[in-house]
């Protein structure tokens, strides 16, 4: 039976509470749920790291980052609801921007920083056009933040340029794999869920 979303925020939940009061893997600063949300949707649930420090691993912009994640939580109700629970615990209404991590701005929403980002990927629809991969992965049932921290595990494994062909049965993958490969840099050549065809960033 699969998971209600009720059921997929609660273990989201637990995973930002298992993490909670680590500091910053890279700077040792405190990170707030918020970063600590991030980590988990990057893959780094094993090792959160702030905003910043996140940022500078994948060579963006810190506010590139916080925009795109912000905006691809909208889209996942899990993420969105562990998300306003955590601004509400740091003391910021629902719905709005939280001061933690958007100082000095009072937008209601982010600009979105999908379509600046879908400029750099584009998905093809046809998966019969990409061939083989030289490596197949099937992560069956796995989602969230396990599945991110899982892939980033077997794609930082490969050679540059190998080509891995993913299965992801959750059908929240539609929407994190996209966004973790725009983030991370490697290539979503195609999808066709469940399967994802990732070429592994130079
Ligand atoms: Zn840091
Ligand atoms: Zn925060």
């Amino acid at each position: 039976m699969e998971a209600t979303d009720e059921q997929i925020a609660e273990q989201l939940q637990a995973k930002v509470d298992a993490l909670r009061g680590r500091v910053c893997c890279a700077c040792q600063s405190e990170i707030c749920g918020h970063e600590l949300l991030f980590s988990i949707a990057m893959g780094l649930g094993d090792n959160p790291r702030c905003a910043n420090c996140l940022a500078d691993g994948l060579g963006r912009p810190t506010s590139q980052l916080r925009d795109h994640l912000q905006s691809h939580f909208r889209q996942r109700s899990c993420y969105g609801e562990v998300w306003q629970r955590e601004s509400e615990r740091e003391g910021f209404a629902r719905g709005t921007l939280p001061g933690c991590l958007w100082a000095g701005t009072d937008t209601e929403h982010p600009p979105d920083a999908e379509d600046l980002l879908d400029a750099m990927v584009k998905p093809l629809e046809e998966p019969d056009v990409i061939g083989l991969a030289a490596e197949a992965w099937d992560a069956g049932e796995m989602a969230c933040g396990d599945l991110v921290l899982a892939l980033r595990q077997r794609m930082n494994a490969l050679p540059a340029g190998t080509r891995l062909k993913l299965t992801a049965q959750d059908a929240g993958a539609t929407e994190d794999i996209p966004a973790w490969c725009r983030m991370t840099g490697h290539v979503l050549l195609a999808q066709h869920h469940p399967h994802y065809w990732i070429q592994r960033k130079e």
